[in-house]
């Protein structure tokens, strides 16, 4: 039997259930306009058009002031894990709120919720990995990382063991040192960056570097340029190598299987900690708790933040490994570092409830054994459509790639001038047609709430291809291809 053709049209919009606030779109853009600088963001074209105002959330599906619906293929900004509208989640702060809304653990004191959630923490953890040193955002743990190191060889006796090695296009968030950390040039451009110490090497992207070379073969050749610039500094002058598992905002880039365990053996042969940034691997995404299972290695320090509240309130963090924590314990004295919010109650209790919620819906497992490789089957084939050269999945996110001529290895592809912003365009096509897809160049990538179905899978995939139809003749119109 044919499926019926898709359009849009066809989507049925769930009964709202909770009461949705009357916004007046023009007024909230006005002031927003006016008055509200927004992230990463061009503001005089931003004002020019007006942003788009969110007003509700519910399962994967969020509204607009216009009611409009979209799937969000984003969960959010790859945090909202357990999906929108957790009743459950408000009780808890509601609760937590009235009973302590804030105290600090600077001066020996604690709160349950942060006890309790470093405990939890530590329990859904691989073994090593007994201690918490908590934060409000990922950039600020990936900012913990860096004095965290440091401190730690310092104490080691090795001073001068102060670099740390990123790669580029990786992103570990927006301050000083998270910025640094990331391989954007163009936040590089900005700002006098990066601070000292912070060295890149490249990316294991098999597209961009990969030419001529299996996968695999890539793998081992990528990690390699760890050892290469492990020599170029000093062996002894490198404190740690920092990694997103999978490279979220670079654009899902998804390493070979051979890359990782290659990095954790030239980590270990020079004695240098490894850091895994899990803020967009860890609960669940790529159907483990933390994206280092999933690629088997054994990090002395990650990164989280993002789904370890499903985003519902701001929570970040760093989970100490044993190897660090004993000499900052034993031997460290006062840690001359911390926020006012760190260890927050209210944030916390949000946190210990998103967890409870992943792990009596089984959420991570879901990904690992049903809808992830549902995903995988049924997204992967978009691989047939004219537009796309290359179209891959791990756990729950995914990629694609848009090529002006398609080839059978996608090394012989022919791409679009970067001038093109074939990206932008595309998005443009999924927004309008209600799917938040976005657009990292050439790349258009998606991740999920876990929470997404197996129907909503196909409903999606569905409208990613009808929105590719789209683009691809708006394309043909401009004479792009
Ligand atoms: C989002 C992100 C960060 C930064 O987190 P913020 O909470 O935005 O500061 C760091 N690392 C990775 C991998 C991220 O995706």
């Amino acid at each position: 039997m044919q499926p019926t053709p898709f359009t849009p049209a066809t989507i049925v919009v769930p009964a709202a259930g909770r009461r949705q606030a009357a916004v007046d779109t023009r007024a909230i853009q006005q002031i927003d306009s006016a008055h509200y600088l927004h992230p990463f963001t061009d503001f005089k074209s931003l004002n020019a058009q007006g942003a788009r105002v969110i007003v509700k959330g519910d399962g994967i599906y969020i509204w607009d002031s216009e009611g409009k619906r979209l799937i969000d293929g984003m969960s959010g900004l790859w945090c909202v894990n357990a999906g929108y509208g957790r009743a459950s989640i408000a009780d808890a702060v509601h609760a937590q709120m009235q009973e302590l809304p804030f105290y600090n653990s600077f001066f020996q004191t604690t709160n349950a919720p942060a006890a309790q959630l470093a405990a939890k923490l530590a329990a859904i953890s691989p073994p090593q990995f007994k201690h918490v040193f908590f934060t409000c955002s990922g950039s600020e743990g990936n900012d913990t990382n860096v004095r965290m190191v440091r401190r730690y060889w310092d104490l080691q006796g090795c001073p001068e063991r102060h670099v740390i090695i990123s790669r580029k296009n990786a992103y570990h968030g927006s301050t000083m040192a998270g910025a640094s950390l990331s391989g954007m040039s163009y936040m590089h451009e900005q700002g006098g960056l990066p601070i000292p110490g912070i060295v890149h090497i490249d990316q294991p992207y098999y597209l961009e570097n990969g030419k001529g070379m299996t996968p695999d073969e890539f793998g081992v050749k990528a990690a390699s340029w760890l050892e290469t610039k492990i020599l170029e500094v000093g062996a002894d002058k490198v404190a740690a190598f920092i990694g997103e598992p999978i490279q979220g905002a670079g654009g899902v880039i998804i390493p070979p299987a051979t890359y990782w365990p290659e990095i954790q053996r030239i980590c270990d042969k020079y004695g240098i900690l490894l850091i895994a940034d899990e803020v967009i691997c860890g609960f669940g995404r790529l159907g483990h708790w933390f994206g280092s299972e999933y690629f088997g290695i054994k990090p002395d320090l990650m990164t989280f933040a993002k789904g370890v509240t499903s985003g519902y309130v701001p929570l970040g963090g760093v989970l100490v490994g044993d190897k660090v924590a004993d000499v900052l314990i034993e031997k460290g004295g006062d840690f001359n570092h911390g926020f006012t919010y760190s260890g927050h109650p209210v944030a916390c209790a949000a946190a210990l409830e998103n967890l409870r919620i992943l792990e009596s819906e089984k959420l991570v497992d879901k990904v690992r054994e049903d809808t992830g490789p549902y995903l995988k089957q049924v997204f992967e084939k978009l691989i047939e459509h004219p537009l796309v050269g290359m179209a891959e999945t791990i756990g729950f996110t995914a990629g694609l790639v848009l090529v002006k001529k398609k080839a059978n290895n996608v090394h012989d592809c022919e791409f679009f001038p970067s001038e093109l912003d074939v990206g932008m365009v595309c998005r443009g096509h999924m927004f309008g047609n209600g799917m938040i897809m976005r657009a990292v160049g050439n790349r258009m990538i998606i991740a999920p709430p876990l929470v997404m179905t197996r129907a909503q899978i196909d409903e999606m995939v569905a409208l990613i291809k009808y929105c590719l139809d789209a683009t691809l003749k708006d394309l043909q119109t401009r004479g792009w291809m």
